[in-house]
């Protein structure tokens, strides 16, 4: 279907008969387009001087330009990119509506609320949320604090929108086979200083191991760091393998604190973090890390505009 142009639709629109609900949407609509030249100047700005996405290299030179954006021919390797080349935004459209869809994403509006909004289609809003948090989820701390709090959450393992469940299906709002922690909850490991500095970690299915803790935590951590956790001996091997001094509150025995050993700081943000779960009704296991990626970025309040999170989702770490 050939596209209608502005001067068709406006003579259609005109001649339309619109209803006030009608009117408010159109609105709402109009009153959420940008000018695309201010989304591109955001991206330009965010990608200045950036090495060549494919070869690192920062020799390249201008070389017209594609749908917008500058486009650049690297002098290492000889291919061409442009600002987003590499990022979770490459070849998304409409850039007029990238920054009104991004105040919906600061809101936690769902799909179908930000997709009227700003007026895309229910699959562009899904897939551009996704995108939007996994450009920005980059933007995390390389490295926490001198005193660390880490405990873990599990949620039952969901296959939401999974074409071919791995396994018989679960009744609508389902629980575990099993009770207790097993190979049927999704683990999240979460880490968070004294500073607030949090990070977040999908890591796999059933209890946490040491070896896992050695994976995700050893490079975030400080040499000198004083690790709190409760009294799962994952933490306490992982601890003595690492060289890292560990404290461990034995919550089973009623303890909740030991002067300044405690892990409320991280306990209140999964509390945070279930809480505001709750208006998605469900989210699938593969996208469980942009979950606690977007809370996370929300919660740290540093991304506050739409203007920052798009800038944070153009820039290379
Ligand atoms: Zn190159």
């Amino acid at each position: 279907m050939q596209r209608p142009t502005f001067d068709e639709l406006f003579a259609l629109l005109s001649a339309a008969s619109l209803s006030s609900s009608d009117l408010s949407r159109l609105r709402e609509w109009i009153a959420s387009i940008r000018d695309p030249s201010e989304c591109i100047a955001l991206i330009e700005a965010a990608a200045a001087g950036r090495p060549c996405p494919r070869c690192g290299s920062l020799r390249q030179h201008r070389c017209g330009s594609a749908s917008g954006l500058q486009r650049f021919r690297c002098l290492g390797c000889g291919r061409t990119f442009n600002a987003l080349t590499g990022t979770p935004l490459a070849r998304l459209r409409k850039r007029e509506r990238w920054l009104p869809y991004l105040q919906c994403v600061l809101e936690s509006r769902t799909v179908r609320d930000a997709a009227q909004a700003v007026g895309v289609h229910r699959t562009t809003s899904f897939r551009w949320r996704h995108r939007f948090i996994r450009g920005a989820m980059r933007h995390r701390p390389a490295r926490l604090g001198a005193v660390v709090e880490a405990d873990e959450t599990y949620r039952l393992e969901s296959q939401k929108g999974a074409r071919n469940l791995q396994r018989p299906p679960r009744q609508r709002g389902g629980v575990a086979a099993r009770r207790g922690i097993s190979g049927e909850q999704d683990c999240l490991l979460v880490a968070r200083d004294r500073n607030g500095q949090t990070l977040d970690f999908h890591t796999g299915h059933g209890q946490v191991t040491a070896a896992q803790l050695h994976e995700h935590l050893l490079p975030v951590l400080p040499m000198d760091v004083l690790l709190i956790s409760d009294g799962a001996a994952a933490y306490r091997s992982f601890a003595r393998t690492a060289g890292i001094t560990h404290e461990a509150v034995n919550a089973s025995a009623g303890q909740r604190a030991r002067g300044a050993i405690h892990i409320q700081n991280v306990n209140s943000w999964h509390s945070r973090f279930k809480t505001w779960l709750v208006r998605f009704k469900g989210v699938a296991s593969r996208y469980l890390i942009h979950y606690s990626g977007w809370q996370r970025l929300l919660d740290a309040r540093q991304l506050h505009t739409p203007a920052l999170w798009l800038c944070a989702a153009v820039r290379q770490t």
